[in-house]
């Protein structure tokens, strides 16, 4: 029985993608809404919930109301580790297709778990379309979580309409994308694998885009005064309406204890180290190097990475994976951060970094970034310029939306996106691009302007989710309109039973 407050509750079920880069800002928003008076419940499978666990733990504890509900994931099924429950644990293409799989396999538990909690709205990451059938079915509101910039959704959306890169010579001729109010240049080479080859991606993404125009409307984790042109022309674009609620990393995670437990589910044992090593930088003279939770480079390449750094003359904080004992490439990089821990150059953080709280370090003064937008936004609320190396997915429009459009990127040179799991086992950035680029970026004349620009983002970034902010306004007005829904909802329910009864 639910008591009279809990029935007057906004009650919302939050359903996030299984990765990183999807679940670490849904859950943030998941958290937000619970803070601002929601009763909150995340869907999620074990080995992902432990990830987060704390927080929601600490947020139940403090007050609000929010809480995680499970499924199991068929991992034992589809002969997959125990605990292999995200797509940042696949180490292999057949592993990544294998959680695939298996978060497909979800939707009938998922479904059942909707008609037991009865919610007054659903919020699911854009990757699961039949959410709004599922929201339909339940009379409900379903809001998209779309998780990338909304760039990138506005250059994608122009490719497919007018595919510029059909009428080409080559993939690597340059073409400017038609319908964006600002002139970005980029080659065929640059574009997601599944425009240029349509393959099965192709569908989810389309079905993806489909299911969102039937959607009550779009959440974004972004802020206006980031991509402000391009938050419109999404809107009119797709044909949605749609609440930048950005950035919610910052805005959940206020304390040291949220930053380093974010994401994770790890020891991370390293870490007085690390912060004890940082602490005796300089301000803004150490560059943190990560290509987030998905991408697995190869030896070739984590060689030239290793050189760049070095030859570039300036300290760094990389987060780097760890393979097998045996594997070469962790010989190598286990050589390498003995001898930059000796000349006390370099700091080697193995398998996850607490990314929040080491952006935050006064001695951070710039990142290299695979251009995950999760990752550009936490750097962006840090205040720091970027190194851009896109790798994969909508990763090389964000360069653009940092190089061309808010001018605090400094491009490494990438030329082709692959699949994250098809990187192949060449270095597709040399250590001379790499060590220019880092000059560039770190060394002070250079740099005045961009860094600037950065510090000014960042201060935008923070205001943005204060009281009276664009995203925080965004936020309450949403959160008001949910609430009208549901109360109009009770009063028609109410009207009818009287009617019946009468
Ligand atoms: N992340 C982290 N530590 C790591 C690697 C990643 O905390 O060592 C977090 C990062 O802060 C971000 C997310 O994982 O929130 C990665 O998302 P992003 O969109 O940047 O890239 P993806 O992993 O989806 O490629």
């Amino acid at each position: 029985m639910k008591t009279e407050s809990q029935a007057h509750r906004l009650n919302v079920a939050f359903l996030p993608y299984l990765s990183s880069g999807h679940l670490n800002p849904m859950v943030d928003t998941a958290r937000l809404f619970a803070r601002y008076g929601a009763s909150v419940t995340i869907i999620t499978t074990h080995a992902n919930a432990l990830t987060f666990q704390n927080a929601i733990d600490s947020d139940f504890n403090g007050g609000y109301h929010i809480r995680t509900q499970l499924v199991a994931f068929p991992a034992a099924q589809l002969g997959l580790p125990e605990g292999a429950e995200n797509l940042k644990d696949g180490t292999s293409p057949d592993m990544v297709g294998k959680i695939f799989y298996g978060v497909s396999m979800l939707q009938g538990p998922f479904e059942r778990l909707f008609q037991d909690l009865q919610p007054d709205c659903l919020v699911t990451d854009q990757l699961y379309p039949w959410t709004v059938e599922s929201a339909a079915k339940l009379g409900i509101p379903r809001l998209c979580f779309y998780s990338a910039s909304q760039f990138a959704s506005c250059a994608t959306h122009f490719i497919i309409k007018h595919k510029p890169h059909e009428r080409l010579v080559s993939a690597t001729q340059r073409f400017s994308i038609p319908g964006l109010p600002h002139n970005i240049e980029m080659t065929t080479l640059q574009l997601e694998e599944w425009i240029r080859t349509e393959n099965e991606i192709a569908d989810l993404m389309n079905e993806a885009n489909e299911s969102e125009s039937r959607s009550y409307g779009t959440l974004c984790n972004s802020f206006h005064e980031l991509e402000g042109d391009y938050q419109h022309l999404y809107q009119s674009t797709k044909g949605v309406k749609c609440w930048s609620v950005g950035p919610v990393s910052t805005w959940a995670n206020k304390g040291n204890e949220d930053k380093v437990n974010r994401g994770h589910k790890e020891d991370l044992a390293q870490e007085s180290e690390w912060l004890h090593w940082l602490n005796y930088k300089q301000n803004e003279s150490v560059l943190y190097v990560s290509f987030g939770s998905l991408t697995r480079l190869s030896h070739a390449q984590i060689v030239e990475i290793a050189h760049g750094l070095e030859n570039s003359g300036y300290s760094f904080i990389w987060v780097a994976r760890k393979k097998d004992e045996n594997d070469n490439g962790d010989i190598f990089l286990q050589e390498f951060e003995e001898k930059m821990r000796k000349n006390k150059k370099g700091f080697i953080i193995w398998n996850w970094a607490p990314q929040l709280l080491i952006l935050d370090h006064p001695s951070i003064g710039g990142i290299v970034t695979h251009c995950g937008w999760n990752s550009i936004l936490e750097s962006v609320s840090a205040g720091l310029p970027m190194i851009t190396w896109p790798m994969f997915a909508e990763q090389f429009y964000n360069e653009k939306l940092l190089v061309d459009v808010l001018k605090i990127g400094v491009p490494v040179g990438a030329k082709e996106n692959k699949f994250w799991t098809s990187l192949g086992e060449d270095a597709v950035v040399g250590r001379e691009e790499i060590a220019k680029a880092v000059v560039e970026l770190m060394g002070k004349e250079e740099s005045i302007e961009i860094r600037r620009r950065a510090r000014e983002l960042g201060g935008a970034s923070k205001k943005s989710t204060e009281e009276g902010g664009s995203s925080y306004n965004n936020l309450m007005q949403l959160l008001d309109e949910l609430n009208s829904l549901k109360a109009s909802k009770a009063t028609e329910e109410t009207n009818l039973k009287i009617e019946m009864k009468g």
